[in-house]
């Protein structure tokens, strides 16, 4: 039915706009502003449900309801990946980066690559590049660096997602001891430089988050830091909260206000993270399950350093103020909320509940804009599934007189409704956990009807992201 009244109303409009032929009325700049449509694609990196069910639970209450889960439009997503070395064999979990290129170009491409094909290393168009091209505005916003993998996908073309800026282009090291080589991307080999200086050379209008450490290196080639050639280019750099409130500028926007990743909102208690069970030694004949000491549940308090720092919410407000001044033929606005997954990766669930609560205010935002631009697409997804788990906090096995415990490790966090929420994670046993495989769901407004199946892989996102802005 809306996708009928759409219909109906985009053949109106187009007469309307036949009628009033190429002079520039009053009339024409009111139509063309009826023409404009926009979307806000909204991911949650490492989001999976079980991520969702954790956050609710502890956000409003098991029986309570998020944002979220409010959108009437609502799919599950297959994530796919393919091998480097043999693109036509499939690999079954994916990372941000090949995840946010389905996403951003339609393409399903190795782990590890933005923007470029498996083994062929071509560049992809991305959503901000045809959206641009079509005079759209264009503009992302991150908890991570606005140069990390995910939003780096939607404007950027780099064989590696750790090449962010001039210094990791060549000879640098991730983790003191991966091995970085992008050199292939270097100007000087024709190519288009680190993904920092990608985000300056592209078409975006606004990009918002963390990495101000990246545009501190030299440009490659030049003298000066990517800061100075970034304002060369045309943007307006924005490094505080403050800079954030009190902007007013027609300018392209570059807002970076973290070294790196944005601080979290939560955290465990005194920082405490995930921990293993510790089973005794002692009694070991006669094992019970109180036999194995479990980690002693705990709060989650606000994370300090999160205070200083612009909110997911502020940024999305900032963001399509800017974006939709102007815009007559509408915009493409990316938000991440990322360290849902870096905050699994470090077994810290208070920081991705945090995430989840930051992910659910920047979709109010959303909402609140559509209320009064209601062409206007919500489209709210993950990338891949993360380790955490919600696991029960006395086992189903609790009377066998055995001693039930995770080989991985748990955390146990007391919800406001004074429960126990037990989150645990055993995907590795080194310092960070991995993704994991499973499908992610899409959530949308109800300019999804008649555009997005129940079932649809990330590349169809992308499809249906075209369809809708006539890309
Ligand atoms: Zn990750």
């Amino acid at each position: 039915m809306f996708s009928v009244t759409r219909k109906v109303g985009s053949v109106v409009l187009c007469m309307l706009v036949a009628s009033f032929g190429a002079e520039a009325t009053d009339e024409t700049s009111i139509t063309r502003a009826h023409l404009a449509k926009n979307v806000i694609l909204i991911i949650g990196d490492g989001m999976d449900d079980h991520q969702l069910t954790i956050a609710r639970n502890y956000l409003v209450g098991a029986r309570g309801k998020l944002s979220l889960d409010h959108l009437p439009s609502r799919s599950a997503v297959q994530v796919l990946a393919v091998d480097e070395s043999n693109p036509e064999r499939a690999v079954y979990v994916a990372d941000s980066a090949n995840s946010a290129t389905a996403l951003a170009t339609g393409l399903v491409t190795s782990r590890g690559r933005v923007g470029t094909s498996a083994g062929a290393d071509n560049d992809i168009p991305n959503l901000v590049e045809l959206a641009a091209a079509a005079g759209l505005k264009t503009g992302i916003v991150s908890t991570a660096s606005v140069t990390d993998a995910s939003p780096a996908a939607f404007y950027a073309h780099i064989s590696f997602r750790a090449c962010e800026n001039p210094a990791m282009m060549k000879d640098a090291l991730i983790y003191d001891r991966l091995r970085v080589d992008c050199s292939a991307d270097l100007k000087a080999r024709g190519g288009l430089g680190s993904i920092a200086e990608q985000l300056i050379s592209s078409p975006l209008d606004l990009a918002l988050g963390g990495g101000l450490r990246h545009f501190q290196e030299r440009a490659e080639g030049r003298d000066q830091n990517l800061l100075v050639v970034a304002e060369e280019e045309g943007f307006q750099i924005l490094q505080s909260r403050t800079d954030l409130q009190s902007l007013a500028t027609d300018k392209k926007i570059l807002g970076l206000f973290a070294p790196s990743t944005l601080p979290v909102r939560l955290r465990g208690e005194g920082g405490r993270v995930a921990e293993s069970p510790e089973p005794s030694l002692l009694n070991h004949i006669h094992w019970s399950q109180g036999d194995v000491e479990q980690p002693a549940p705990m709060r989650c308090e606000p994370e300090p350093e999160f205070a200083g720092t612009p909110s997911l919410k502020q940024m999305t407000d900032v963001a399509l103020s800017q974006l939709s001044q102007n815009a007559e033929r509408g915009f493409f606005l990316m938000i991440e909320s990322a360290s849902i997954d870096k905050k699994s990766h470090t077994r810290e669930a208070c920081g991705s509940i945090g995430e989840v609560a930051q992910l659910n205010e920047a979709l109010d935002s959303a909402l609140n804009f559509v209320a009064s631009h209601p062409n206007t697409l919500i489209l709210v997804t993950a990338d891949h599934g993360q380790a955490a788990q919600l696991v029960p906090v006395e086992s189903l096995f609790a009377g066998f007189n055995l001693p039930v415990f995770t080989p991985g490790k748990l955390i146990r966090i007391v919800t406001p409704e004074n429960s126990i929420l037990a989150v645990n994670y055993a995907t590795n046993d080194i310092f960070a956990e991995e993704h994991t495989g499973v499908n992610v769901p899409l959530l949308a407004n109800d300019q999804a009807f008649g555009l997005v199946p129940s079932m649809l892989t990330q590349s169809e996102i992308f499809d249906a992201i075209k369809t809708y802005l006539a890309l």
